[in-house]
């Protein structure tokens, strides 16, 4: 899974988001011009990652206070 449009990157190192101006395979960072240090940043996917896993425990929490008002 490889997209090339609006790809963003993270260093490491220096902790700078960045989009490469050229889509390589080695993109390097514009603040400390490494290139070992240098991730590909999902971060939009992590964040959708983290409502789900919220959505799950206030489901969970919304089914124990309906089961504790019911069986009490
Ligand atoms: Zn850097």
């Amino acid at each position: 899974m490889v997209s090339a449009v609006s790809a963003h990157y993270i260093c490491a190192d220096c902790d700078h988001e960045f989009v490469p101006k050229e889509a390589g395979d080695d993109p390097r960072c514009p603040k400390c011009s490494r290139t070992e240090a240098v991730e590909p940043a999902d971060d939009s996917a992590l964040q959708s990652d983290i409502w789900r896993q919220w959505l799950v425990v206030f489901a969970l929490l919304f089914i124990a206070g309906i089961a504790y008002v019911v069986f009490e």
